[in-house]
């Protein structure tokens, strides 16, 4: 079959609206060129990120009403806690109200200046955590990660070689823990195959060094071993996903992706010692061990949402709808980074814009030309997030200048898709008009979220 429609039909409605070129250019003005800052409402297709943006099902509505909201050892804390024991295989849950909080009180607890924290490639929030309690986050991807145009199965692996020398060199003394990324959200979405996840857990155990994946996307990088892993062709995405959860000792998920939540996320360990100094930092931030940072609804909504996730026909017209948006921006004439990722299609901005140097920001400017051109909302991934300015006062780019158009789940079609494939086109025939842009006010940690900006005149 050439469809994999939707299991679902939809129900409700929500309208958006679409804003004047006029109006953009001002909001754009007043938001100091910062997408993070635009009113959401004069948004018209929203693909700033698929965190927390998915429409709920029917079922996860009704479990909302059916939430127990008892401060301790509430009803739907026992269900939560039984579906993420399902999944992971883990004793002991932390319920938090999203990933970074997870982070937050593992990396509390683990990160330390002198050490170092591996990973295929820490996102954003997870090496900002990491690198505030002090430790260093190296990313260790394959090196075809970095190659946006090989059409390969799974370039978000952890180059193991690299890993292996690493450890070697560091012991466990140096390095606390080891993470791994699945889906490889910064390194475009590419999913991790459990062969890799088993051979960087085994290395990990070989040294003694705890194992951690960040599980935001676990249904989504199981669906990908199942269609691109020969060894797994007949297991279910459920058994991939208890197989690449029995490599590790531990896992941070933020619900707001792969939970099908709007808000939420847990921190899983196997390690009850470990747990007990955890749950301590997660009643001072967070609540109580039972709740942590979450009513008693959201645990019933996230608890269905963890099960819905898991049905392949949602999988397969969820990865396939964005596998189709990327055939279309090709089509357009908009680079992209292939193959596509599970939850978003990653425009290739230096292929885009070669005339706007890494200092004039050229992922933030095509980010603004998608809003300007379309009301289209994507997010910068390039040197805006990651780039530096060195101490001699020269900068540093990014390895790579993309822009995300994340996919929210169960919420656009292919035709809001198709709106934005001809807004690219429609930039791309007059991409020597866009020039670049340069920060002129930024904070210490995670700029991109609240930098202002201006245009290169
Ligand atoms: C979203 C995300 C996080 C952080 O989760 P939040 O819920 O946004 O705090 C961590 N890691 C990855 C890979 C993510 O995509």
């Amino acid at each position: 079959m050439q469809h994999n429609p939707e299991p679902y039909r939809i129900k409700m409605v929500e309208a958006i609206r679409q804003t004047s070129r006029e109006e953009r250019l001002r909001l754009l003005e007043q938001a100091g060129y910062n997408l993070f800052l635009v009113p959401a409402e004069a948004v018209f297709i929203d693909l700033l990120t698929d965190s927390g943006t998915g429409a709920m099902s029917d079922r996860q509505w009704s479990a909302l009403m059916r939430g127990d909201e008892s401060y301790a050892q509430a009803r739907s804390w026992f269900r939560f806690y039984d579906v993420v024991k399902g999944i992971t295989g883990m004793e002991h849950v932390l319920p938090t109200h999203q990933g970074r909080a997870a982070e937050n009180i593992l990396f509390s607890e683990i990160s330390k200046p002198g050490l170092v924290i591996p990973s295929n490639s820490h996102f954003d929030t997870t090496r900002a955590n990491i690198e505030f309690f002090g430790a260093e986050a190296v990313d260790l991807v394959v090196p075809e990660g970095h190659d946006l145009h090989a059409r390969l199965p799974f370039k978000g692996n952890m180059d193991l070689d690299r890993l292996e020398a690493l450890l070697k060199a560091k012991g466990r003394e140096k390095v606390p823990l080891c993470m791994l990324t699945v889906t490889n959200n910064t390194g475009g979405g590419q999913p991790v195959s459990l062969e890799n996840i088993r051979g960087a857990s085994a290395l990990c155990r070989a040294h003694g060094v705890p194992f951690f994946l960040d599980a935001c996307r676990f249904a989504e990088n199981a669906w990908f071993i199942q269609q691109r892993e020969e060894a797994c062709k007949a297991m279910t995405v459920g058994e991939i996903a208890r197989a690449m959860f029995a490599c590790a000792d531990g896992a941070t998920m933020s619900a707001k992706k792969d939970g099908l939540g709007n808000i939420g996320g847990f921190l899983a360990l196997r390690d009850g010692a470990l747990a007990v100094r955890l749950k301590s930092a997660l009643i001072l931030r967070e609540g109580f061990p039972t709740y942590g940072g979450l009513a008693g609804r959201d645990l019933e909504a996230l608890a269905t949402g963890l099960e819905e996730v898991q049905d392949e026909a949602y999988l397969a017209a969820r990865i396939g709808q964005v596998a189709r948006f990327g055939e279309a921006l090709k089509a357009a004439g908009m680079p992209i980074l292939e193959p596509t990722g599970g939850h978003a299609v990653y425009l290739d901005a230096r292929g885009a814009f070669p005339h706007i140097a890494p200092e004039g920001l050229p992922a933030q400017s095509l980010t603004v030309a998608l809003y300007a051109e379309g009301g289209v909302r994507g997010v910068e991934i390039g040197s805006l997030m990651f780039g530096r300015t060195l101490p001699d006062g020269t900068f540093q780019g990014a390895d790579l200048e993309l822009v995300r158009l994340a996919v929210p789940r169960r919420v656009y079609t292919d035709n809001h898709l198709g709106y934005v494939a001809e807004v690219a086109g429609e930039i791309m025939r007059r991409k020597g008009t866009y020039g670049g842009y340069r920060i002129v006010e930024e904070p210490p940690f995670l700029r991109h979220f609240s930098a202002r900006l201006a245009p290169v005149t």
